[in-house]
């Protein structure tokens, strides 16, 4: 049993389940569960063009979906391919501390290839030869309708559909000791964005910076903040992503990492094979991942 089957069910949520390339829709309603398909056969970024979030939650209201079961059932990435993912760097305090950073000034962006999403549950590989593969619990952001030049922060949660988890796999030598002057090359290798398992609907998530946001590694504590301690709030990390590129509905954007990664640790402890880790953000449910070696092609 996966800590995901034994977390309790959002009051409100919706999710994606069955085996990879072949999720289907659930929507959860006052803790009960429902087969989203009579609405959508997925959920991915047309569903949310189509207004389809809105249209799922009302017939989930409405009572006029069938139950269902989410027990034993492998979770997918709550969103299907989104088109891009956007990452936040050094955006708490004590983790650019942590890292010999000082908060930056402006908000950190890099582009992490949505390619390597896969599902809150599944194994995460270990780039060949990789000795710094590290974690970092994030609050995920999906959203909901295109954003371009927004006119300000107070502006922003009006184009974002909802919240998730998201674990940001990094390989720190590829990310920092042989960056080439940017971030990209240590956030995109196969399987290092772990995403979900609930997208929360953003009139579940009151208040997006009061949330607890966790990680342990072999069951043991190593990041422990909240949202609150962002150096950027999500608001106006939306609003100040909306000026350099178009935000379209089913991006995801994570929103950086607080202090407690691998890179941060006094005994540089990096990810090994067999290791687990597990991450928690409160009211959006749980992820659990287990380190494999990758092999080299022969
Ligand atoms: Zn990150």
């Amino acid at each position: 049993m996966t800590v995901t089957d034994i977390a309790p069910l959002p009051a409100l949520a919706v999710g994606r389940i069955g085996d990879p390339g072949r999720e289907r829709p659930v929507v959860v309603f006052d803790g009960v569960a429902y087969d989203a398909r009579p609405v959508t056969d997925d959920i991915d970024p047309g569903f949310f063009d189509r207004g389809g979030l809105e249209a799922l939650v009302a017939a989930a209201r409405a009572g006029v979906l069938p139950a269902t079961t989410v027990d034993g059932e492998r979770f997918g990435a709550p969103i299907g391919e989104p088109r891009k993912v956007v990452g936040i760097g050094l955006n708490y305090h004590d983790h650019a501390r942590e890292t010999g950073a000082t908060p930056p000034a402006e908000p950190v962006v890099f582009l992490k290839d949505p390619g390597c999403v896969v599902g809150p549950d599944d194994d995460v590989h270990i780039p060949p030869g990789s000795t710094k593969t590290d974690w970092e619990v994030e609050l995920a952001v999906v959203v909901g309708s295109t954003a371009s030049y927004l006119s300000g922060p107070e502006v922003a949660l009006d184009h974002v559909a909802g919240y998730t988890i998201a674990n940001d796999v990094s390989e720190r030598e590829l990310q920092i000791e042989r960056s080439g002057g940017q971030w990209d090359k240590g956030k995109s290798c196969p399987t290092f964005l772990p995403l979900g398992p609930w997208l929360v609907p953003v009139e579940a998530v009151p208040d997006p910076q009061a949330l607890g946001l966790r990680l342990w590694l072999n069951g043991e504590a190593r990041q422990d903040a909240t949202t609150a301690e962002m150096v950027f709030p999500v608001a106006e990390l939306v609003w100040a992503v909306s000026q350099c590129m178009v935000l379209r509905a089913g991006d995801v954007i994570i929103t950086g990492t607080p202090a407690g990664v691998g890179l941060g640790s006094a005994d540089q402890r990096f990810l090994r094979p067999g290791d687990v880790v597990e991450l928690a953000i409160d009211g959006l449910g749980r992820q659990r991942q287990q380190l494999v070696a990758t092999d080299m092609p022969s």
